[in-house]
C-alpha cells in the first residue's frame, strides 16, 4: 500500500525517519511517497504546500505527517487547518492512553476524543472592525455536528464502549453550541445501548483533572476539542505519546498531536512515540492490525523501563537510541 509521507518542520524529519524505520520492520507492506510541506519547504521553494503534496494526497488518499510550524498572530494560515478544510477531514480523533510505565497522573486511562475539525472559530472568518476591535465568527452547522457525533457513537458501538459525552457551552452560546447539543441529543436516540451524557466545557476541564475515569468517548466542537485534547494528553504523560487521526469520507491523514518543537529540533532529543502510535492507527485503518500490535507491544516493552525514556518523559535517551530499542524489541 502506498502512503503519502510529509515529514514536516522542526523535529519532523527526525521523528518521521524513526517512524518509517519502525513501520518497515513491523512486517507491514508500506511504500512511502515522501513529499515536503511547511516552513522549511517555503524557504527553499517559495511554496508552503507545493502542488506535488496535493497530487500525492489525492492519488493515495492516505497520509501520515509530521508537525508543521505555524507563525503566531500573522503570516500564512496553518497548513494543518488548510488540509483539513480542503479535504473535508471532519473528524479529529485522539486516543488518550498511557503507554508502558510513562509518567502518568492516572493509571490505566483509556479515553477517545472526537473533535469536529472543519468549523467553529476555526472557520477563519475574522474581520477588523477598527484598530480597537476585531471580530471572529463562530460557525456551527447541523450537518457537520451530526456527522461528528454519529462518528463518535459508531466508534463507541464498534469498540464496545459504554458511554459518549458531549461537551459544549450551550448555556452561554445558545444558538451555536445549542445547535451542537440539540443534534447530539437527537443522534443519541438512535444508539440506545450507549449511555449519553452532556457537560459544559468549563466543568469538563475540572472533571478531567479530578476524575477522568468517569469518561469514555468524548465528542465536542473544534476549539474545545483543541484545548481539551492537550489537557487530556497531559493526564497521561504529555504530547510526546499521543497520536491523532484526521478522517474524512475518502481521505485519512494521521499525525502526532504535538508541534514542531523548534527548541529541540536537530538535537536528537525528540520522542518519536506519538508519530509511531499515529502510524499504528494508520496501519489499523489499512487492516494491518498485526503489524500495528507488534509495534504497540514493542513500545510498551521499551517504555516499561524509565532508563529508556526520552527527555520529555524525564529521561535522557535520544531519538536514535530510542528507535533502536524499539527495533530490537520487535525482533
Ligand atoms: P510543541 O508541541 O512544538 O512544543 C511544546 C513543548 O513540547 C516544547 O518544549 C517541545 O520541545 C516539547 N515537545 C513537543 N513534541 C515533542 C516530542 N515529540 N518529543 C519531545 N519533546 C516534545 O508546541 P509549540 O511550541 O506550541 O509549537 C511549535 C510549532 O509547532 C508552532 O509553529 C505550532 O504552530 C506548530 N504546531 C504544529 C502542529 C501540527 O503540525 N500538527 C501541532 C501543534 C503545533
Amino acid at each position: 500500500m502506498r502512503v503519502t509521507m510529509i515529514p514536516g518542520d522542526g523535529i519532523g524529519r527526525e521523528i518521521a525517519q524513526a517512524m518509517m524505520q519502525v513501520v518497515d520492520a513491523s512486517g507491514a507492506k508500506i511504500e512511502w511517497e515522501i513529499v515536503h510541506a511547511g516552513e522549511t519547504v517555503l524557504q527553499e521553494t517559495g511554496e508552503l504546500v507545493p502542488q506535488a503534496v496535493y497530487d500525492s494526497l489525492e492519488r493515495n488518499q492516505i497520509a501520515i505527517k509530521g508537525p508543521i510550524t505555524t507563525p503566531i498572530g500573522q503570516g500564512y494560515r496553518s497548513v494543518n487547518v488548510a488540509l483539513r478544510k480542503k479535504y473535508d477531514l471532519y473528524a479529529n480523533v485522539r486516543p488518550i492512553r498511557s503507554v508502558g510505565q510513562t509518567p502518568s497522573l492516572f493509571e490505566g486511562l483509556d479515553l477517545v476524543l472526537f473533535r469536529e475539525n472543519t468549523e467553529d472559530l476555526y472557520a477563519g472568518l475574522e474581520k477588523k472592525i477598527s484598530d480597537d476591535e476585531m471580530h471572529s465568527i463562530k460557525v456551527i452547522t447541523r450537518s457537520a455536528s451530526e456527522r461528528i457525533v454519529k462518528q463518535a457513537f459508531d466508534f463507541a458501538v464498534s469498540h464496545q464502549r459504554r458511554r459518549v459525552t458531549v461537551v459544549t457551552k450551550a448555556n452561554i452560546m445558545k444558538l451555536t453550541d445549542g445547535l451542537f447539543l440539540e443534534v447530539a441529543r437527537e443522534v443519541a436516540k438512535a444508539y440506545p445501548t450507549i449511555e449519553f451524557t452532556e457537560i459544559l466545557v468549563d466543568n469538563m476541564a475540572m472533571q478531567l483533572v479530578i476524575n477522568p475515569q468517569q469518561f469514555d468517548v468524548i465528542v465536542t466542537e473544534n476549539l474545545y476539542g483543541d484545548i481539551l485534547s492537550d489537557l487530556m494528553a497531559g493526564l497521561v504523560g504529555g504530547l510526546g505519546i499521543i497520536p491523532g487521526a484526521n478522517l474524512g469520507r475518502n481521505m485519512a491523514i494521521f499525525e502526532a498531536v504535538h508541534g514542531s518543537a523548534p527548541d529541540i529540533a536537530g538535537k536528537d532529543l525528540a520522542n518519536p512515540t506519538a508519530l509511531i502510535l499515529s502510524a499504528c492507527l494508520m496501519l489499523e485503518h489499512l487492516n494491518e492490525s498485526e503489524a500495528a500490535s507488534r509495534i504497540r507491544q514493542a513500545l510498551d516493552q521499551v517504555l516499561s523501563h524509565p532508563d529508556n525514556f526520552t527527555r520529555d518523559l524525564g529521561g535522557h535517551i535520544g531519538t536514535t537510541a530510542f528507535t533502536n530499542l524499539i527495533l530490537a524489541a520487535m525482533q
